[in-house]
């Protein structure tokens, strides 16, 4: 079955085509046929287009500015020009989208209905950013490739077994009515990473206590437990939790009082300070990007070294929390653009742990291949897992549509 897999966001769209068919035995990642990307912050009144399939890459910047056109042209490259990989869009058997918020109505992959758009419309007010593009992202695929099924594979659905007292904010009962919990997100990637490295251990994941931390942009931390969620660092939005590139994450909310009585800052003014000019970006001054901001540490710039420093510290300090809640330790899994990428982090992330047998071996380099980097005696394995969340959405639809 040839898969065609949506990440719709509100400045990009990502999609790839897979074939099931092939090399999916053993847990092994089949690599996409074709690949393609729009990116809409390019140009004012334009979007570019990147493809790549049969071996040829193109890049065009097309005069667009609306996504289901965008989307329509991408679509258009898999069947036409030097990247066309199928005859007839036809050949595709089922299209899964990335969905961010599925409240706690999700907690599984599902076919798309007009009650889950109905729902995923209803949850707007709590993905204001991401569930209107994926909306938009299913509609538009209903349009160009007609009644191939679509699948809904949920950021939150993982996180949906917490228990009580892990997703509840200690705030007013009315809270708890009205929806206000820690719901999580990147759940696709802590699942997948999970359950990679449970194979990679030779071990079933329902004996196993891991610690996930997906470190990209967005950055968070999960607590799996027999292979089911037991507490996470992103809450109600992702904006909960450890610093990231642009985002705060947890901050004394007396800060906001504060700032609304005495500068009298707006929900707006608010918003884009802790969404977009905090975290690594705010601190340095120089970039939400980790490369960008340890060479300027490395420079000699206190700023950097101070955020990095602070994203470190409340690394760590979540990283003891998730333990907690986990209750024993038995591997340490990093992932996403900074988790796969930086010794650094990896050293410094675990230094504190050495206590409950989390060594590291003595040289630590990048690979292209998940890496086992605990030291060969360390009591806890530490792995470095690239998450392949579009390759985890096809396993779900075929999962879904194809059942065993
Ligand atoms: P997103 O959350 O947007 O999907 P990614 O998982 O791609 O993000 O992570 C993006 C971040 O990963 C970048 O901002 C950068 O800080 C970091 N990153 C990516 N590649 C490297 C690298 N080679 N070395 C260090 N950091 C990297």
């Amino acid at each position: 079955m040839k898969i065609f897999v949506l990440n719709a966001g509100s400045s990009s769209h990502k999609s790839c085509l897979f074939d099931l068919s092939q090399g999916n035995a053993d847990g092994q990642v089949a690599r996409p046929l074709w690949r393609a990307s729009l990116d809409w912050t390019h140009a004012e009144g334009s979007v570019e287009l990147t493809a790549s399939g049969a071996g040829e890459e193109t890049v065009t910047v097309l005069p667009l500015t609306d996504k289901g056109e965008g989307l329509e042209a991408m679509v258009e490259t898999l069947v036409q020009g030097q990247t066309q990989v199928l005859d007839d869009l036809a050949e595709i058997g089922a299209v899964g989208h990335r969905v961010v918020h599925g409240g706690c109505d999700y907690q599984q992959p599902v076919v798309v209905d007009s009650g889950v758009k109905e729902t995923i419309r209803q949850l707007i007010p709590l993905a204001p950013a991401h569930n209107p593009a994926n909306l938009q992202g299913i509609e538009a695929m209903e349009r160009i490739l007609g009644g191939v099924p679509q699948v809904a594979v949920f950021d939150t659905a993982f996180h949906s077994a917490m228990p009580p007292a892990a997703f509840t904010y200690p705030g007013p009962y009315a809270w708890v009515e009205q929806g206000i919990r820690r719901y999580g997100f990147h759940g696709i990637s802590h699942q997948y990473v999970a359950q990679r490295a449970a194979d990679l251990m030779g071990r079933d994941l329902e004996d196993l206590k891991l610690l996930t931390c997906h470190l990209g942009n967005g950055c968070s931390l999960a607590a799996v437990k027999g292979g089911v969620c037991v507490d996470t660092t992103m809450g109600f939005t992702p904006l909960d939790g450890l610093m990231m590139g642009n985002r705060s994450g947890s901050v004394d909310p007396g800060i906001l009082i504060y700032l609304m009585r005495q500068e009298g800052y707006s929900a707006d003014q608010l918003d884009r300070l802790l969404n977009k000019e905090s975290g690594l970006k705010g601190l340095s001054g120089v970039s939400n990007d980790m490369r960008v901001v340890a060479e300027a540490m490395e420079q000699g710039s206190d700023q950097a070294q101070l955020a990095i420093g602070v994203f470190i510290h409340r690394l760590r300090r979540e990283m003891g929390g998730m333990v907690a809640s986990l209750g024993g330790l038995d591997g340490v899994v990093f992932t996403a653009g900074i988790g796969e990428n930086t010794p650094l982090v990896w050293r410094r992330a675990c230094e504190p742990f050495e206590f409950l047998g989390l060594r590291l071996k003595a040289e630590l380099n990048r690979a292209q291949n998940d890496q086992d980097i605990a030291a060969a005696d360390a009591a806890v394995r530490v792995w470095v897992i690239h998450t392949q969340e579009e390759w985890a959405i096809a396993q779900a639809c075929a999962a879904l549509l194809q059942p065993a």
